[in-house]
């Protein structure tokens, strides 16, 4: 009887923590694609809203301007590692043990993580692709952050793309070289911000011009996740883009 009793009042001590939880989570807000969307960041980051020198835009390639040769990008991402695939409520991330490198101006940038948006964020002359992988890198001494976009047209099956969608919540074997398009060596560069909260400026980005492939199946299957997690291109302002 006695032992009864303690169960029961566990339980109930239990379910109360647990309603107290759901209750505190329902009144946190949290930034997303919907009621909490690109409009309300600003609530979220006073960045979101002030900031001018945000991310994404629309890239002009006609009124873009030749690189400067410091901003050159040297891609060292041939590293086969092990990763673990997450979907984190944004989208779906990978995070490798150990990432490859990307040198520019002379500084070593370290790849973190890789995501996937379900439309490109980037438009080009307006265009917007079908999916973007996006690599963020980060100089371990400065903290600034250098972000490839890998754009994903209609196409072919893309055999990373298939390991990354069957390895949900699992450890998965990986080269995030294998990503990366033939031609890395022509690209759109310009400083923006992180796409979402707190779209802290200062980031150097890096918008591959050739685009991968992915078959049908493959962008049905991940919007099944994500498909509307593109933020609205932003204004541009007195930014330079280069192209090489
Ligand atoms: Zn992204």
């Amino acid at each position: 009887m006695h032992k009864l009793l303690i169960a029961a009042t566990a339980a109930s001590l239990l379910t109360s923590a647990l309603f107290a939880e759901a209750h505190h989570e329902e009144h946190k807000k949290h930034w997303d694609y919907s009621q909490n969307g690109p409009t309300h960041w600003g609530e979220f980051s006073k960045t979101c809203a002030k900031g001018h020198a945000q991310s994404p835009i629309n890239i002009v390639p006609g009124k873009s301007v030749q690189l400067n040769p410091q901003y050159t990008l040297n891609l060292k991402e041939d590293v086969h590692t092990t990763a673990k695939v997450i979907d984190n409520g944004h989208s779906i991330k990978v995070t490798p043990k150990e990432g490859g490198t990307v040198q520019l101006h002379g500084e070593t940038f370290k790849l973190l993580q890789f995501h996937f948006h379900g439309k490109s964020e980037h438009t080009v002359d307006g265009k917007r692709y079908d999916m973007v992988a996006h690599l963020v890198h980060q100089n371990p001494k400065t903290k600034q952050l250098a972000v490839i976009a890998v754009f994903f047209e209609e196409g072919k099956n893309n055999p990373v793309l298939d390991n990354v969608l069957s390895g949900m919540d699992k450890e998965i074997r990986i080269d995030p070289a294998d990503l990366l398009p033939k031609d890395t060596s022509h690209y759109f560069h310009y400083v923006g911000s992180l796409t979402t909260p707190p779209c802290s400026e200062n980031v150097q980005w890096y918008l591959l011009k050739e685009p991968v492939q992915a078959s049908k199946e493959q962008i049905e299957a991940f919007r099944k996740y994500y498909v509307d997690n593109e933020r609205p291109v932003q204004e541009l302002n007195d930014r330079a883009i280069e192209a090489k």
